[in-house]
């Protein structure tokens, strides 16, 4: 082992070898989560191609020098920022369709927008999610939910080959047939463990017919309110998907929502959701026929979220109205911040393609729950510690008032890095499996970060 000579990295790379103070240096390093603002690598390559990512890794290996790679930089938990080399792969953007057969190609760099954009020509939809800035290598490792996985799955049930750059400096097809050790672990093991994902390949289909709502609440209506959704979540079909939720901030009070996306005409949609009106007259109330494109342009968010704590949940039933009411009262009792995204609490619809998949068949063990349970609070860069740790004690304490309705599981796609328990609520039974395909393809743990699988 040798000290790190970054110049020689630099000469045999053609991407920008960037130190701090370099001017591109904080956008290619600096979380999406200002909670892990103050991380910083010693030197990001921005590779230009995947030449440079494989020298990267053989570099890394030699120096003894930590490596993780970057996608889109939205992980919850900062985990594509490190104190050693940051390999930024946004350059990595190509993206191929065959109109033919539907079969998509994306570089791992791909971000969610561009790859929306590059499917909309051909009229193919893939399961992608709500972030236009989220990186697709990120976002498939882990799971990858969005609002037609009912009806379509998980981005990583799509995923038909990805190539994988490992830690012995080989680029490995990964499918069915060859490296399926790895291939299954790519689909839910969670991005930055094996390796680098050079290349993905996604099976899309052609793109249904679709509509929106968004319905919203003053916070009276709570308790009705979501009474009448869960159990509605849990009779709509597969084509419908609603995320329930109640968020507050000192600046707009306390509102309930219910955002949904139907893969059908908004006549249907608007019947379908008569038990929501029933509960309580909104004071929004928007639904509307959308081309599938509009519709998911409609459901993107990606907005500067300052700093944030998420804690997830998988519920196989509604919460019960005393927990609701409980969770409502300890939203009231939120300690503040300067973040304009305040706090909440929301679930998401879950089953339907997601659950016909056998939970070992793919590393995503979370293949039997009704819900997603996500909990959050927020506060700013500047906020005084003090601030910091009441809005996580905050936290914690709502979580100990839905814990006891939740199923076992975390998401890891919502990265929770407070978790303690994070290896069986992340991957179940699958654990051991990923650990034994971590030790044959990285036996010295070259990708390692906090979370990672083996750690
Ligand atoms: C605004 C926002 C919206 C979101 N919406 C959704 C959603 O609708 N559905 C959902 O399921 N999740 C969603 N997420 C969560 C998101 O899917 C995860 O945070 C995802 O891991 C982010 O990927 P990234 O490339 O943007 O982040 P990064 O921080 O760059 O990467 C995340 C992890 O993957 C690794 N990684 C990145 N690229 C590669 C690669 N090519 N090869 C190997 N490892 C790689 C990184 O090292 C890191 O460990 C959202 C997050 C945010 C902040």
């Amino acid at each position: 082992m040798t000290a790190p000579d970054w110049a020689l990295l630099d000469k045999h790379t053609t991407g920008a070898l960037l130190r701090p103070g370099d001017a591109a240096f904080a956008d290619s390093s600096t979380p999406f989560n200002r909670r892990y603002a103050d991380r910083a690598p010693a030197a990001v390559l921005q590779a230009a191609d995947r030449a440079d990512v494989m020298r990267a890794i053989d570099w890394a290996r030699e120096h003894g020098v930590p490596i993780v790679p970057r996608g889109g930089g939205h992980s919850y938990a900062g985990h594509s920022v490190n104190t050693g080399l940051v390999v930024d792969l946004r350059a990595l953007d190509a993206i191929s369709v065959d109109p033919a057969d539907g079969r998509v190609t994306v570089g791992g760099g791909v971000l969610t927008g561009a790859l929306y954009a590059a499917l909309r020509p051909h009229r193919l939809a893939l399961p992608l999610g709500n972030g236009a800035g989220v990186g697709i290598a990120g976002l498939a490792l882990g799971g990858g939910s969005a609002a037609t996985s009912r009806k379509l799955g998980l981005t990583a049930d799509t995923l038909l080959h990805t190539t994988l750059a490992t830690a012995d400096g080989r680029a490995l097809d990964c499918d069915r047939r060859r490296n399926p050790d790895l291939y299954w672990a790519c689909r839910g093991g969670g991005g930055g463990n094996f390796g680098i994902n050079l290349d993905l390949t996604f099976q899309a289909v052609e793109a249904p017919a679709a509509s929106t709502c968004l319905l919203l609440w003053e916070a009276e209506h709570a308790p009705a309110v979501f009474d009448a959704v869960q159990r509605l979540m849990l009779t709509t079909p597969e084509e419908t998907s609603l995320r329930l939720g109640v968020a507050t901030s000192g600046r707009t009070g306390t509102v309930v929502s219910a955002i949904g996306l139907h893969l059908g005409p908004a006549a249907d949609l608007r019947e379908l959701l008569a038990p929501a009106f029933a509960a309580g007259t909104p004071l929004r109330a928007e639904i509307a026929d959308r081309d599938f494109w509009d519709a998911m342009d409609h459901l993107q968010h990606d907005t500067s979220a300052g700093a944030f704590a998420v804690r997830t949940h998988f519920a196989t039933r509604p919460l019960p109205a005393a927990a609701v009411d409980a969770a409502l009262a300890h939203l009231a009792a939120w300690p503040g911040s300067d973040n304009p995204d305040g706090c909440g609490f929301a679930l998401f619809g879950w089953g339907g393609a997601i659950n016909r998949v056998h939970p070992q068949d793919t590393a995503f063990v979370h293949r039997g729950a009704e819900y997603l349970v996500s909990l959050d609070t927020s506060w700013q860069e500047g906020d005084d510690p003090g601030t910091v740790a009441a809005n996580l004690a905050w936290l914690a304490e709502l979580d100990r008032l839905i814990v006891p309705h939740a199923i076992t599981g975390a998401y890891l796609n919502f990265t929770d890095p407070d978790l303690r328990d994070w290896r069986d609520a992340y991957y179940g039974a699958n654990y051991p499996r990923l650990v034994a395909t971590k030790r044959r393809h990285d036996p010295d743990g070259l990708f390692r970060f906090p979370q990672s699988i083996g750690s």
